[in-house]
């Protein structure tokens, strides 16, 4: 049985080449650039008024009150703006060009015009190029505005809107596709029989890829014989990545692996000392990762975000995909059996000044409901079996950490 960390490191060693797509500006949200991005032009791309105000001469104002007769108006987009002459002025808008022969703007606010409108009296100097933004302040054409591997949030669609980019290259996504097992399985749409249950784990598995902006093929539930299961991993083959949830472990019935090993698949391991979610089979078929969780809905959970997420979101070019790490304050004490690392789930709360972390009643990796309550997991050593309230720990925050209201108490 290896440890997480051997785990993740022998995950991280087998992923597949990237490959590069283009995309529209409207599909870009939340892709990760593939090649860095220069200026087509200066920007801004002409010198423009930074304020609502008068363009003018700063030196025609150095000694104010100063009376400046108006030479008309600029606006922004209003084409052309002019010149202006010694002892002028134009009004001037917001992001309207700069006329030619000035060289600052003053506010609104710090000038009056007088009573016929054809002149202005600035009631301050102003320094050359004040509340101007010249022309290629921002980047000059040719620079490097986004970098390779710049995550694409709402800032970076406006930078790419700015250039007009039509086709934005970035990492492409894998196709995954997605199978239950189970014969007590039943989809959560139908009435399971008194000795059946109802597929949470699908469900759970397609709404953390969507948190990571996957989309996957739900193949179905596979029966627990070895003709359904070779159905369903054959056509599950087909994606860039397959999960499997269930039939991993020890039992008479659970027949994954020894599938996974009839279509050839390299298995790179299949026992992690990790609780929940010892059972864990991760395995590659040329470019091709599957990964088969345990099926107790907890564990299929964790196991997601510890082992699948970091794999994916390294695809999709995410430079740091793990959840985010906190070091906090353990609120009880709590016991675990000794020999796997441990995630209990904790609700995680930061204090002005300190991380709290309270673990939340479960009873263990069937128990979705409890696990449900908390916003985090803490992480337990392997070599401890009792942890103290107000010990130092580790948790990582799970993906809607901030959406999440507590409700366990
Ligand atoms: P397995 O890994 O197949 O031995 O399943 C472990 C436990 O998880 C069993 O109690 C199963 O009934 C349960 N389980 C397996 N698959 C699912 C699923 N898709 N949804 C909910 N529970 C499941
Ligand atoms: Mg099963």
């Amino acid at each position: 049985m290896i440890s997480i960390d051997e785990a993740l490191s022998r995950i991280l060693s087998n992923l597949p080449p990237r490959r590069v797509e283009r995309v529209g500006l409207p599909d870009c949200l939340g892709r990760v650039l593939a090649e860095d991005l220069a200026a087509t032009t200066d920007i801004p791309p002409f010198s423009r008024s930074a304020m609502d105000g008068y363009a003018l001469r700063a030196e025609d104002v150095a000694n104010t009150p100063a009376r400046l007769r108006l030479a008309g108006e600029v606006r922004a987009g209003g084409g052309d703006p002019g010149a202006i002459k010694a002892g002028q002025a134009k009004a001037i808008m917001t992001g309207a060009p700069i006329p030619e022969g000035a060289d600052a703007v003053q506010t609104v606010e710090e000038s009056q015009t007088s009573a016929d409108g054809r002149e202005v009296v600035i009631l301050k100097p102003v320094q050359k190029g004040e509340n101007i933004r010249p022309r290629g302040a921002e980047t000059a054409r040719g620079g490097v505005v986004l970098e390779a591997g710049r995550y694409i949030g709402p800032p970076e669609v406006a930078v790419l809107a700015t250039f007009g980019f039509p086709d934005i290259p970035v990492w492409g996504k894998p196709r995954v596709a997605l199978i239950a097992t189970g014969d007590e399985i039943v989809e959560a749409g139908e009435t399971p029989r008194p000795d059946q249950i109802r597929n949470s784990n699908a469900p759970s598995v397609s709404a953390q890829l969507r948190y990571m902006g996957l989309e996957s093929d739900y193949l179905g539930i596979a029966a627990d014989t070895k003709e359904a299961l070779r159905l369903l991993i054959g056509e599950g083959l087909k994606r860039d990545v397959l999960i499997i949830t269930g039939g991993v472990s020890v039992g008479e019935y659970d027949f994954v692996k020894d599938v996974f090993e009839e279509f050839g698949l390299q298995i790179i391991f299949s026992k992690v000392a990790v609780r929940p979610g010892k059972p864990m089979v991760f395995a590659r078929q040329g470019d091709r990762l599957v990964f088969g969780l345990p099926g107790n809905p907890v564990s299929t959970c964790v196991t997601f975000e510890i082992f699948v997420r970091p794999a994916l979101g390294r695809l999709c070019g995410h430079l740091k995909p793990e959840l985010p790490r906190v070091r906090g304050v353990l609120l009880r004490a709590v016991r675990q059996r000794r020999g796997r690392t441990s995630f209990v789930p904790a609700w995680a709360e930061e204090k002005p000044d300190r991380w709290e972390i309270d673990p939340v009643q479960w009873q263990g990796s069937g128990d979705i409901i409890g696990f449900a309550r908390a916003n985090a997991v803490f992480i337990f050593p392997r070599e401890r079996d009792f942890m103290a309230s107000g010990e130092g720990v580790e948790a990582l925050l799970l993906p809607d950490y901030s959406k999440r209201n507590r409700f366990d108490r």
